[in-house]
């Protein structure tokens, strides 16, 4: 599965908060087996969100979005998908029995719009937090709280499959700009995919589906240059 992440949150983009949602579900999902293939973060607007989510949904097989869950004035996150989709925002039976009869609030004391969803879609529970998150189509709507966040993706994460990804990485002592010759050489004769990421040392990932190809790339490549010791 090819799979796009939306972080929603002015405070991101101002780097008053880590994005560490990002971080995570990006780790998560690719132990699925899933391609992330886009980590994009949008202000806390209806438009914005919409017009983001809509294209991840036309061109992924799922959209992750966090964040913007809740039921203040600056949560939009429900609003901006549902527009996404062209659907309208309801209040959704489901999440208003589960948080009444499961979630242990009273009736009186959720806010106005706590149980409000897009139209048609399936409730996540927050067992952790209030805001409940949705899928709706293939878009996963999940909190802005790390750990509620993570509690809610750990129950979909059965959803998200696809064919691992097996990779090594050769860490070499010789200037990236030296090694232009044997990563193309490799890249050429091998099916797989050559990821360079310098620093004090040249980390050079080699990944694949299939592990017999990613060792036998690999090794290839380590015999040829200098491996640094680390
Ligand atoms: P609530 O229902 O509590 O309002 P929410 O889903 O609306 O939750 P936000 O209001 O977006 O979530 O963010 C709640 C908190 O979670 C923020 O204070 C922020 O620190 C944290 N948070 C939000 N997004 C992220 C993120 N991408 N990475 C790390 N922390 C985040
Ligand atoms: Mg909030």
């Amino acid at each position: 599965m090819k799979v796009a992440i939306v972080t929603v949150g002015d405070e991101l983009l101002a780097g008053e908060t880590t994005n560490t949602n990002a971080t995570w579900l990006s780790e998560q999902l690719t132990a699925c087996g899933c391609r992330v293939e886009r980590v994009t973060t949008v202000p806390d607007r209806v438009k914005a969100i919409a017009r983001v989510v809509n294209e991840y949904h036309a061109e992924y097989d799922a959209v992750v979005v966090t964040g913007g869950l809740g039921p203040t004035l600056d949560d939009v996150t429900v609003a901006g998908v549902a527009a996404a989709v062209g659907r309208s925002v309801e209040h959704h039976d489901v999440a208003f029995e589960w948080l009444t009869e499961h979630g242990g609030y009273h009736a009186d004391d959720l806010d106005v719009g706590t149980a409000d969803l897009p139209a048609g879609a399936r409730m996540l529970p927050n067992t952790v937090g209030v805001a409940p998150g949705c899928v709706i189509e293939s878009i996963y709507v999940l909190p802005g709280v790390p750990r509620e966040m993570k509690a809610m993706f750990d129950n979909v994460a059965d959803e998200f499959s696809g064919e691992p990804v097996h990779t090594r990485i050769v860490v070499v002592d010789e200037p990236e700009s030296a090694l232009l010759d044997r990563l193309a050489t490799v890249d050429e004769r091998f099916p797989v995919t050559v990821g360079s990421y310098p620093g004090e040392f040249v980390r050079v990932k080699f990944s694949a589906n299939d592990p017999t190809v990613v060792a036998t790339a690999a090794d290839w490549f380590a015999d040829r240059v200098v491996l640094a010791e680390e």
